[in-house]
């Protein structure tokens, strides 16, 4: 786990803007671990930077960019110690890694185009219909006992343990008879999730 996030940081960015859209992604999943994700986002994530750090110039320090332009530093040790993050927090997590194939699935079966625009660039899942993700883990959830421990699957997303997984495959069975998803361009999905 630090290994593959020292390695993606160290030897697969450059210094500057990430612009590799794995690696982006593999930051983005990172980022969600640290326990004030939701203040370090703000108002949304545009861009992710990498910077020398300026009293040791062998370290890497991670820049976010806001949607508002301002910018704030973020410590990939943090987010990997995760510490402060709730079990109901990393339950979340790994439930979102669970129904990953469900989504690509539903993705590349789908007509190319948002459903809410033209747009066919930047395309991504949204669950839509009366349960949103987070109503429909909530539920999901309700009366049952949540892991203790996680694992990390190799892209390093949180994930359940093999003693959790007959709970992992109820949830998989669950999402995939409850959500109702559409594919939206990048600007619908920012606009819907934010409400307006
Ligand atoms: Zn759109």
């Amino acid at each position: 786990m630090e290994v593959f996030y020292k390695d993606l940081i160290y030897n697969k960015c450059n210094m500057g803007e990430v612009t590799n859209k794995d690696v982006y992604k593999n930051l983005i999943d990172l980022f969600k671990r640290h326990p004030e994700f939701e203040e370090k986002k703000g108002t949304g994530i545009q861009k992710i930077f990498i910077h020398q750090n300026k009293l040791n110039k062998k370290a890497r320090e991670i820049y976010i960019e806001r949607i508002d332009g301002s910018v704030v530093v973020i410590s990939w040790r943090t987010c990997l110690s995760g510490l402060g993050k709730s079990n109901k927090a990393l339950t979340l997590q790994a439930m979102r890694s669970a129904i990953h194939n469900q989504i690509t699935d539903f993705k590349k079966a789908q007509k190319q185009v948002c459903n809410n625009c033209p747009s066919i660039c930047d395309l991504e899942v949204d669950h839509t219909g009366s349960v949103v993700f987070s109503d429909m883990a909530d539920l999901f959830l309700k009366n049952k006992i949540l892991p203790s421990d996680f694992s990390y699957d190799k892209f390093g997303r949180v994930s359940f343990k093999d003693v959790d997984k007959e709970l992992q495959e109820s949830w998989e069975a669950y999402h995939k008879f409850y959500a109702t998803l559409q594919l939206l361009c990048k600007n619908c999905h920012i606009k819907k999730t934010r409400g307006y």
